[in-house]
């Protein structure tokens, strides 16, 4: 597991995550040529990087059709939704068999599809929790910051079956809201595109890399210790613990950097 799920989105995800991920392996070798592929700079990240994706290919296309199937028949029961699912994605028999699949998908599939907002229960938090954006860290009170638009995020995403719940809201600012729009984890981030030499007056990735690495880091704080169960939180709690999420990198300029160099040097913030 790699963080505690709050909402039926994050459920899914993680659901599918255990069963795919482990399907994946990816053997490091350091024999002659290989160790110059500077890409596979970190070969745990790389393969965290390619269980990620995989998952979250599938998870968009389970999303997408457990809310169709609520929309249609929302009395459809657990096992009826599970084998449809499997029909549409073409997934192992094992899925429809393990009935929690069918449960966790039809729940993910009705809040998917509900979208319901709670503004009363979002100005609440708003007003509660600190006046600053979790992910860049600026200050989101009007008194300190007239410029600040502060807004509220959901952590997983309404549309992705994220619900409007307490432990599922944080404050962000207008413009990390705006950029993060639905990335809901780091691998979304621009990981193979990313090659940049930084100039003498900027020590700092651009925004797309700085966002993606803000997930990360509350990501790897989420997983914990390994070995220590107890020590794994949902995603705000992690948040909040590494608030503000998006590192101050101390970078060398004239070297090209590619994502998981920036990757690294991110965790050794933690
Ligand atoms: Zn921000």
């Amino acid at each position: 597991m790699l963080w505690l799920p709050v909402t039926p989105g994050e459920q899914l995800f993680l659901y599918l995550f255990e069963r795919l991920g482990h399907k994946l392996s990816f053997q490091w070798t350091t024999e002659a040529g290989i160790d110059s592929m500077d890409f596979l700079f970190n070969p745990v990240r790389f393969q965290e990087f390619t269980q990620l994706s995989v998952s979250l290919e599938v998870f968009l296309r389970a999303i997408r059709s457990a809310r169709a199937i609520y929309a249609q028949a929302p009395n459809t029961n657990p096992s009826d939704f599970a084998r449809t699912i499997r029909r549409d994605l073409d997934l192992p028999s094992t899925f429809t068999n393990d009935k929690n699949f069918g449960e966790i998908a039809k729940r993910a599939g009705r809040v998917a599809h509900e979208v319901a907002r709670d503004t009363g229960l979002e100005k609440s938090v708003l007003r509660a929790e600190r006046k600053q954006c979790y992910l860049c860290g600026e200050k989101l009170d009007q008194a300190h910051n007239p410029r600040s638009k502060s807004s509220i995020e959901h952590i997983w995403p309404l549309s992705l079956g994220g619900e409007t719940v307490e432990s599922n809201l944080i404050p962000a600012c207008k413009d990390c809201n705006d950029k993060r729009q639905h990335m809901v984890t780091w691998a979304w981030g621009p990981v193979q595109s990313t090659f940049e030499e930084l100039t003498t007056s900027d020590t700092n990735p651009n925004g797309a890399v700085r966002l993606s690495l803000g997930l990360g880091k509350i990501m790897l704080k989420a997983q914990g210790i390994e070995g220590k169960p107890n020590t794994k939180t949902t995603l705000k709690e992690a948040a909040q613990h590494v608030w503000p999420a998006i590192p101050g990198l101390k970078l060398k300029t004239k070297h090209s950097y590619i994502y998981f160099e920036y990757f690294q040097e991110m965790e050794n913030t933690l």
